[in-house]
């Protein structure tokens, strides 16, 4: 059993445009980011609370926008909403989603240590609360309305390595395999360790330049070979090792794992 973080609660009145009070019975928890970096949660919380709640035209048009629970840069959680009533964060979801926003940091919308650790806890915590199971039932708002309606949050749609760890360090924390001191922010920069040598466990190609074209292929590793890294692109849509050979390979840990030389 986890304990429940320290939340802040700043109930939303009742309202038409954030709080409609309809009920909601939670079967998923839905991420989401506010769409730029740097942004404080309490002024995200205020414009929801003070702006949006007494009725906001943008081009004319009412916003209807709300979310149960904001995550803030320093780590504060704030509640605007319960969990037992619907807010509108996660379109086609609201229906069955408790939707957290959480403020990111950076060109690419990563989370702060303090932000991650909350977020882990706070969706650890909801699942043991509402009986859902974390790597299931933990979604971001693109997997609920596809890519090409938004991003959000875009850090994790944009690497989706970085949302299993994030969905597997909830389910480690609910289930009591970690702590919450032990939870280790995944997206902050320079948190990819680079091996100095790797082997291949599956076959995979390697590639003349960083990146997954048919044009870059310049052979097959097979499983057993083992490889001196230089460098860790990270650029590209997922992560590549650079070789000494000067030829790049992926860094999924399903084709390549870190290689320890036994010493003599
Ligand atoms: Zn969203």
């Amino acid at each position: 059993m986890i304990n429940k973080p320290k939340i802040i609660e700043k109930w939303q009145k009742r309202n038409k445009y954030g709080r409609p009070g309809t009920p909601l019975t939670a079967k998923k928890i839905a991420i989401h980011y506010t769409g730029s970096p740097d942004v404080p949660g309490h002024k995200t919380l205020s414009y929801f609370n003070n702006v949006v709640a007494n009725g906001h035209k943008v081009n004319g048009k009412f916003v209807y926008a709300s979310a149960h629970y904001i995550i803030d840069l320093d780590g504060t959680i704030y509640q605007l909403i319960p969990t037992t009533e619907i807010c509108y964060a996660t379109n086609s979801a609201n229906s069955y989603a408790i939707a957290v926003e959480v403020a990111t940091t950076g060109a690419d919308n990563h989370y702060t240590d303090a932000t991650y650790k909350s977020m882990v806890w706070l969706c650890a915590w909801l699942c043991q609360y509402k009986k859902l199971d974390c790597q299931k039932d933990i979604i971001t708002h693109t997997d609920v309305v596809g890519k090409n309606y938004k991003l959000c949050p875009i850090y994790m749609v944009k690497n989706p390595d970085k949302m299993q760890q994030f969905k597997q360090d909830c389910h480690n924390l609910k289930e009591g395999k970690i702590r919450v001191s032990d939870i280790t922010n995944c997206t902050a920069e320079g948190s990819v360790k680079i091996p100095k040598m790797i082997k291949v466990i599956q076959n995979v190609n390697y590639r003349t330049e960083p990146n997954f074209k048919a044009t870059s292929i310049a052979g097959e590793a097979t499983p057993g070979q083992i490889f001196t890294v230089v460098d860790l692109i990270t650029k590209s849509e997922a992560n590549m090792y650079k070789l000494k050979s000067g030829f790049y390979i992926t860094a999924s840990k399903k084709y390549v794992e870190e290689f320890i030389p036994k010493k003599f």
